[in-house]
């Protein structure tokens, strides 16, 4: 075996060989390349074209790193005299047209960036990190070109923040093959309405049967205005959250109005307040109890929050009506300002609320997908701009398979 065809063997060429090797500074091995089979072919339609040019400039594609070497392709790409595209350079099996680094190198970014932090993939492909975060953005834009969102009956809507809480962006998720389909900046009615009016068709908006959104009057409104067949559905842990966050207001205002003895009673209330009954001690509940003596209000705004649990376990949608409005009722009559709101909240949106029982779509997959972005987020110390964030969106946890898009002879992991 030629040293050649053994380097040639190591690197998994196929469609092309080795022909000569270059030791460079910097730990930097240059692999001089030769087509295998002698076939110019055109990058836009494949056909076989004349040459027209034999050597034009030398050109470099990075490939993935053998130890401490960085390979680099080396080869003077032909130019070509294709009947219909004209004059055009050469189809190179190891790359994309116009890409510095081979298709092995893309794929096994892609894989490291889906699991480690950019740097750190970074230093195992030995690259800058900027060159990386670069080559990243431009290899998921040329992948995800011409890709449309496909078979979506079942959508969730969500905000998520992605610099110190100051920027939004909105998400769109399939729930029912649980990836996000689309990401757009703000998280006002502007937002979605493009998503509406730009990724979808007029028929992909009427076949659209179930949307899931929070309490927030723009997704609210876009839904009804761009999906006429859709049932909307109010988020249940949305909706759990914002009576929490009513029983709390009940708490702070007691807090604020106790002296210092009785604040003693209301000590750790926080936490205890908004927990679930399944996941309280009995000695929790106990002291729960005891606020019937301390302080009357608390304790009926949490009586409240408790027997509304009971809502989400009903089947029958005329059942769960009948529940809903009693316990309207008597949240109206607790006196309890914030509860009075929340309920209000509720009457006005009544049919998304009650549409839970009979389709039983919530964001819970959303909540799981982003659980996973901000653990993206989090290793890369957020970022700064949308576009590396939206990119790293679509590696992770986008519709598209992006390493699946890739040819399985350059897959390496
Ligand atoms: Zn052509």
């Amino acid at each position: 075996m030629t040293v050649y065809k053994l380097i040639a063997k190591l690197l998994k060429f196929k469609d092309f060989r080795c022909n000569g090797l270059a030791f460079r500074r910097g730990n930097r091995l240059e692999v001089l390349v030769k087509p295998y089979k002698n076939g110019c072919r055109c990058p836009e339609c494949g056909r076989r074209g004349r040459i027209v040019r034999q050597r034009s400039e030398v050109r470099y594609w990075r490939d993935i790193p053998v130890g401490p070497w960085s390979i680099w392709l080396m080869y003077w790409p032909r130019e070509i005299c294709c009947d219909t595209h004209g004059r055009v350079t050469e189809q190179l099996p190891w790359s994309e047209a116009g890409s510095r680094v081979s298709h092995r190198f893309e794929y096994l970014m892609l894989r490291y960036c889906q699991i480690m932090p950019q740097k750190a993939a970074a230093q195992l492909l030995r690259l800058p990190a900027s060159t990386l975060s670069d080559l990243l953005h431009r290899t998921i834009g040329r992948l995800r070109e011409g890709h449309r969102i496909r078979g979506l009956k079942t959508i969730g809507v969500d905000e998520i923040s992605y610099h110190k809480g100051h920027k939004y962006a909105t998400l769109v998720y399939d729930l029912e093959r649980s990836c996000v389909v689309w990401i757009g900046q703000g998280k006002a009615r502007a937002a979605i309405d493009r998503f509406f009016n730009e990724a979808l068709s007029d028929y992909q908006k009427a076949r659209i049967q179930t949307a899931c959104c929070d309490m927030s009057q723009a997704y609210i409104g876009a839904i009804q205005t761009h999906c006429p067949n859709a049932t909307l559905v109010l988020d249940r842990f949305h909706i759990v959250k914002a009576l929490n966050e009513a029983v709390d207001e009940v708490r702070k205002e007691q807090w604020r109005e106790a002296t210092r003895d009785e604040r003693k009673a209301l000590k750790g209330l926080r936490w205890l307040l908004s927990r679930h009954s399944s996941t309280r001690s009995r000695r929790d509940t106990q002291n729960l109890n005891a606020l019937d003596k301390h302080n009357r209000r608390i304790y009926r705004a949490w009586r409240l929050k408790e027997e509304f649990e009971h809502f989400w376990t009903y089947q029958a949608p005329w059942a769960a009506e009948r529940f809903l409005k009693q316990w309207t009722k008597s949240a109206l009559l607790s006196r309890l300002e914030p509860l009075r709101k929340f309920v209000h909240t509720l009457r006005r949106h009544q049919d998304a609320v009650l549409a839970f029982i009979g389709t039983r779509v919530t964001n819970a997959i959303a909540e799981g997908l982003n659980r996973i972005v901000k653990i993206v987020k989090n290793r890369a110390s957020g970022f700064r701009h949308l576009d590396a964030f939206s990119d790293m969106i679509y590696l992770t946890v986008g519709d598209l398979d992006l390493p699946g898009q890739i040819p399985v002879r350059f897959r390496t992991l």
